[in-house]
C-alpha cells in the first residue's frame, strides 16, 4: 500500500500537523517538531504531546507514516568543532522531540564539508554524529536524504549515502529518503520508466531498498544534474509525471511515508488524488 501526503504546517504546535494532513487526505506527512531556522525551541509541553498523540489517532495516521524533519542549521559533517558539538546537540534534541511525540523517523540533510575537509572526512563526521544520537536514543531511525548537490553539500551521490550507511554501528536504525527533485538535479534521470529502472537500479546496487525508509515526491525546476535545488509541482517541472506513475507503480515504495514538498501547497490535495490515480494503470 501506498502512503501519500505532504510537508504540512505545524504553526500553532505541532498537534495541529495531523489536523492539517486530514484536510488534504492525506495518509502519511511530515512535519518540523520546532522552528526549522532556530537553534533552540521550547520544550514540548504535556499538552502538545497528548494533543498530538490523540490527533494522528482521531485521523487514522500510523506513528510509522510520520517523516519529521530536523532543522536546516543542523551540519552533522561540520568541519569545525564548535560548529559541529553544536550541531550533534541540536540533532540529539531533535531525536528527543520524536520521541516524546511516539515517532520512530527523522529525515534529515548529511550535511556539508563548507569547502574546508574532504567530502570522505565529512562523511565519516556524519556517521560519527548519528552513532552518538543513536546512543543516546533507543526508538528512532536516523533517515539520510540525498541532496542535489547545492554548494559544499553531501548527499548528491548514492555512494555517499552508503558511505555513511557503512559507518553507522546500528543498521537496523539508519535510514535513507530519497527526493526525487534532488535526485534528479543530482544528475540521476527519472524522466521514463527506462530511466527509473537505471537510476534506481542503481541506488539497490550502492545503497539498497532495505534502507529505503521514505520518499519525498518533488518535480524539479532546474535542468537534470543541475546541482540547484529548486522544488516544482508535479509535472510542471523537468521531470514530468511519468516518474510519478513509475513510483506509484512499484512495490519497492510500498508501507513508507511518501511526502509531498512541492511549491503550492494550494493544490496539495489534487497532487494527493492524482498521485493515486496512477495505481494500477500500467
Ligand atoms: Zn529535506
Ligand atoms: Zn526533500
Amino acid at each position: 500500500m501506498k502512503y501519500i501526503g505532504a510537508h504540512v504546517s505545524a504553526a500553532g504546535g505541532v498537534e495541529n500537523a495531523p489536523l492539517n494532513a486530514k484536510a488534504i487526505g492525506a495518509k502519511a506527512f511530515a512535519l518540523f517538531t520546532k522552528n526549522q531556522r532556530q537553534w533552540v525551541a521550547k520544550p514540548l509541553t504535556e499538552k502538545n504531546i497528548e494533543a498530538f498523540s490523540a490527533n494522528l489517532a482521531a485521523v487514522g495516521i500510523s506513528a510509522d507514516q510520520v517523516l519529521p524533519h530536523d532543522s536546516y542549521l543542523i551540519n552533522l559533517g561540520h568541519p569545525e568543532k564548535d560548529g559541529l558539538d553544536k550541531s550533534r546537540n541540536a540533532f540529539l534534541d531533535e531525536i528527543q522531540r520524536c520521541e516524546q511525540l511516539g515517532l520512530t523517523l527523522l529525515n534529515f540533510h548529511p550535511g556539508a564539508t563548507l569547502n574546508k575537509i574532504s567530502e570522505d572526512e565529512s562523511l565519516d563526521r556524519v556517521a560519527e554524529s548519528i552513532n552518538i544520537a543513536l546512543d543516546q536514543s533507543s526508538n528512532v531511525v536516523a533517515v539520510i536524504e540525498n541532496t542535489a548537490g547545492q554548494g559544499s553539500t553531501l548527499g548528491y551521490r548514492f555512494e555517499h549515502l552508503a558511505h555513511i550507511i557503512d559507518k553507522v554501528e546500528d543498521k537496523k536504525r539508519v535510514g535513507v529518503c530519497l527526493d526525487t527533485c534532488h535526485t534528479f538535479a543530482a544528475g540521476y534521470d527519472l524522466r521514463t520508466s527506462e530511466n527509473c529502472n537505471a537510476t534506481f537500479g542503481e541506488f539497490d546496487r550502492v545503497v539498497g531498498f532495505q534502507y529505503l525508509r521514505a520518499m519525498h515526491l518533488n518535480d524539479c525546476k532546474p535542468d537534470l544534474g543541475s546541482r540547484v535545488d529548486r522544488h516544482h509541482s508535479l509535472g510542471q517541472g523537468k521531470i514530468g509525471l511519468e516518474a510519478f506513475r513509475y513510483i506509484m507503480n512499484d512495490e519497492r515504495f510500498n508501507n513508507i511515508p511518501m511526502v509531498l514538498e512541492t511549491i503550492d501547497s494550494d493544490i496539495w490535495a489534487e497532487e494527493i488524488e492524482l498521485l493515486y490515480s496512477f495505481e494500477n494503470l500500467s
